[in-house]
This record gives C-alpha cells, structure tokens and sequence, in this order.
C-alpha cells in the first residue's frame, strides 16, 4: 500500500496539519491502492505564502534560466517515464502500455513543445517606430493555483505547470484528488530538477476544501482550471470577489460530421476515437453526425467497432480499454444509458451492466446508440465513457445546425474528401478546434474551448501567454 500523506511546499514534503485521509481506489480491483490526506485552510495558506514569497525573485529571472530549468525537468520527466506510467495505470485505470505511450507521453511532448515554442514569446518588444522610447512588457502574472482532473493527469499538469514556470509564475498545485500518485511524483521530478523552492507547491484536496480555498484566497492571481463545467463555474464565482484571472478548460460534446464522400475509415476511426481512454476525454467525438446516403452502413460499422473493443484490466499488456475511474462514474454512465434506451435511441451494441467475464472493477460495456436525436440526453451532457451517439442528416446546413446545438464548443470533427466543404465548414463550427479527416493537429497547436467548453488556451505559445500580463511602457532608454 503506497502511503503519502505528505504536501510539497516550499521545497521539502511536509506533513498535513491535520492529518484526513483519503483512499485512492484502483479503479480495475476497486481496492484501495493508496492513502493521501486531504489538506485544509493552514495547508492552503502555507502552500500560498511560499509561492508568494518566491515570486519577486522568479519573475525577474532571465528568462534563459527559466528555459534551462525546464530542459532539465524534461530529462527527468524522461527518465522516470515508466514510473510515471505506472501511476497514471493505477490512479485512473490507463491500461498500462497506453499509459506510457499516449498519457505520460503526452506530458513529455507537452514540455518539448513549450522548450521549443519559448524563443516565440517576447518578453519586452517594441510598440513601432511611430514610439521609439515605448516597450510592451510581458510579465507574470503572479501566484497561479492550478486545478486539474482525473482523465488525462500528466497531460492537464504539463499544460499548466511548465508555461507557468516558463512566464515566471509561482504556483500552488491542486491534483484531482481520485488520481493524485501521478503529481506527486511530478513533484519529485521538479524537486529532483532543481526548481527553486516555493515556485512551485503541491496540496492535495478536494474541490469543496483546497479547490475552493485556492480559488476564493486573496494571495493568489490566477486560478486556471480543467475539469467539469460545474466545478468550472464554481471556480469563477469562488474567484469572482477578489478579481483574479480564471482560465477554464471544461467539458465538451464533440461532433463527428462524416459526409457521404468521406474516406473509407472514417466511421472506424470515429468509433475508435470515441472509445479511446474509456470515454474520459474533454475532446471526445461523442455525437457521429452522419450522412443519411451512408447512415445504416456506419451504423454497422460502429457495432462492429464496439463488439470488438475488448475491455480488461489496466494492468493487462494489450491495446483493450480499461475501466471508468471510480463508482460514481460508473453509476453515472449506466444512468445515461438507461436514459438513452427510455427515451428512444437504438442501442446497436453494448448496453447496461459490465462486458461478460467482468465482475469487479468499474468496466463498462462499449455501447453505440443509433437514431439519437440532438435532443436526447445523450447528445445533450457529457457522459465521460464509452458510449457513442450516431445521429443522420440530410444536408451541410442541417449538420452544422446539429453541430453547433450544443452549450459546449470544444473540438469538431469533419470528415469529407471535398475541400472547399472542409474550409466552409471550419469556419462555421463553433468550437475551439476543428479536426478534419484524421490528421491530428500539429505540435504547439492551442488547446481549448468556446461557451461551456470554457476559456483561453493551452499549448504552445498561447499556452505560455496565458500566464502573462501585457504592462505598456514609455519612456524606455533606447541607451
Ligand atoms: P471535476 O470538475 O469534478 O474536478 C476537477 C478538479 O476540480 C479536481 O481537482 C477537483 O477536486 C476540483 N474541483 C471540483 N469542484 C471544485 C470546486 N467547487 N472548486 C475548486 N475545485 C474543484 O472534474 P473531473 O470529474 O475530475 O474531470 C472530468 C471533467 O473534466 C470532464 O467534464 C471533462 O470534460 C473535463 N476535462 C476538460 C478538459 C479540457 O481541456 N477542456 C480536459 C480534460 C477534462
């Protein structure tokens, strides 16, 4: 049993001042796989005064050092992958090979991307020859409180911590709580590549106690937050009173439009990508808007798809799904599905209870409803597992009216061979990214969404800028 009650603030592992325990609960064994405590106010406020007390001198660093700091953060990053991967299998259930090649890879490709986005970002540019004496400076914003979820964790912490580090931004970390053993060891890895002490902090918690404190404290300057839409909401009004920023990245209810002309794979590749990390992805294609000429061939499709993704246990070798992270996620996609069924979509394949040969663990079924409507429940929240909605059209219009009916605007999908549809129709989706026919976007690319999907950017060079206040200055000495 892995024991680690301890918080990482102002360079060393302290103890909680009042200890509470958490159960960290292996979602494949639904036993307890580890213990850490929940930290309260005098937690939150220690962890708080540390990075306050460390920004003035972070800030003024030259940004070369901050970039050397984090070229060697990525060295140990590297050679801890296979630990990191284990962590992430155990906490959330990441089969154990998709753990090391797409979630803790994803936090390794994060800080390469950054390392070579910095040289991007000027820190002091001038505003034109018509103002020779003027500077736009960038600086940071201050004392940021980073709050991540459970899906995808090393991929959310690099997101935020390294442009935080790289703005010059001092930080408090706050873990999702269901999946906290990937941070802490993120911690030791910061800890092991030399970042000063109090620039960056970590407290677990959950969202009503450290979540909130953090977003509601007086010291801090920046809540920047992944995860729910409710919690997103929360943070924002928690935040409201003391004016800080808020950077939100929340749910999302993609849809896939494929067109009669799309290629061949397309619906396989839609299905796949649905089902991929169980369901637990913001950018999930979750609504498959279908041409009616090729409606009941992607249908078959589909349910081919989900009859052969296999689901077994995260710490089976394999290319198979693992389970959903936790009890209530369990229960809360089973409720949907039973509300996919009452309110009249077909179910093509998978359905209620676990796969056959399942009988512990939070395993879900690979289910794929037909004949939803955009109405429906199912297409309407986020269901965050395996479940995919197919949904016909007739017309370009009708697919995007379907598209853009949706309080989120996160990622879109397109698959189509004609050009000038894909073009019209990247302009016309209402989301943050527009995907088209399979090609992933390229490195640095800015992540993030539009309406309830949220606000602001991570990755890249806009990643970092999130982390920056603009200060305009006349005056310069040109000397
Ligand atoms: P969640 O909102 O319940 O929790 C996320 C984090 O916020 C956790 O650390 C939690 O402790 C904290 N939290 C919860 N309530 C809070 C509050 N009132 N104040 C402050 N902190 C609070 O979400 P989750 O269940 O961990 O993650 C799943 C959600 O995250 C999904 O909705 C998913 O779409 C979203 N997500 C979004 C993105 C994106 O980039 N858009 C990426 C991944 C996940």
């Amino acid at each position: 049993m892995i024991e680690k009650r301890d918080f990482y603030i102002n360079g060393e592992w302290v103890a909680p001042r009042q200890p509470r325990d958490f159960d960290v609960i292996d979602p494949s064994t639904e036993e307890v796989c580890a213990v850490i405590s929940l930290g309260d106010q005098a937690d939150t406020d220690a962890a708080v005064a540390a990075a306050r007390a460390a920004l003035d001198d972070w800030m003024l660093t030259d940004p070369a050092e901050r970039l050397a700091l984090v070229k060697r953060i990525l060295e140990v990053y590297e050679a801890r992958m296979e630990d990191m991967a284990r962590a992430i299998s155990l906490e959330m259930g990441a089969p154990i090979d998709m753990a090391l090649t797409s979630q803790a890879a994803s936090g390794r490709s994060h800080i390469r991307n950054f390392i070579a986005a910095f040289d991007k970002v000027e820190f002091i540019a001038p505003l034109g020859d018509h103002a020779p004496n003027d500077r736009i400076i960038k600086e940071a914003v201050g004392v940021c409180a980073l709050i991540t979820p459970w899906n995808w964790p090393m991929n959310q912490v690099t997101l935020k911590v390294i442009p935080a580090l790289l703005a010059g931004c001092t930080m408090v970390l706050k873990p999702s709580e269901i999946a906290p053993l990937s941070s802490l060891l993120f911690a030791e890895i910061l800890h092991e590549a030399g970042v000063p002490k109090g620039v960056f902090n970590l407290v677990n918690g959950d969202g009503a106690g450290v979540g909130s404190q953090l977003s509601s404290h007086k010291d801090v300057d920046m809540v920047s937050f992944t995860g729910s839409t409710r919690a997103g909401i929360a943070i924002s009004k928690a935040a409201a009173d003391t004016l800080k920023r808020v950077h939100l990245e929340l749910g999302g209810k993609g849809a896939n439009l494929i067109f009669a002309d799309a290629d061949e794979k397309a619906v396989q590749r839609g299905a796949m990508h649905c089902f991929n990390n169980t369901g637990q992805s913001c950018n999930a294609p979750t609504r498959m808007l279908v041409q009616r000429d090729i409606y009941d061939q992607a249908v078959e499709t589909a349910r081919e798809v989900a009859e052969k993704t296999r689901v077994a246990s995260a710490h089976e070798p394999g290319k198979h799904i693992g389970p959903v992270v936790s009890q209530v996620q369990f229960d809360k996609i089973q409720d949907l599905i039973q509300k996919g069924m009452d309110e009249g979509a077909r179910l093509v394949a998978g359905g209620l209870g676990r796969p056959e040969g399942l009988n512990r663990g939070y395993f879900v079924r690979p289910t794929v409803f037909a004949d939803v409507t955009n109405d429906m429940t199912i297409a309407c929240e986020e269901i965050f597992g395996p479940v995919l909605s197919i949904i016909p059209f007739e017309s370009e219009e009708e697919a995007v009216q379907i598209a853009n009916d949706t309080v989120y605007g996160l990622t879109n999908y397109v698959q189509s061979q004609d050009g000038a549809r894909r073009n019209r129709l990247a302009r016309r989706l209402r989301a943050g990214m527009i995907e088209m026919n399979g090609q992933s976007r390229g490195a640095g690319s800015p992540f993030g969404g539009m309406k309830h999907s949220g606000n602001g950017r991570e990755g890249g060079v806009w990643g970092i800028e999130d982390f920056l206040e603009v200060k305009a200055v006349s005056g310069w000495s040109n000397d």
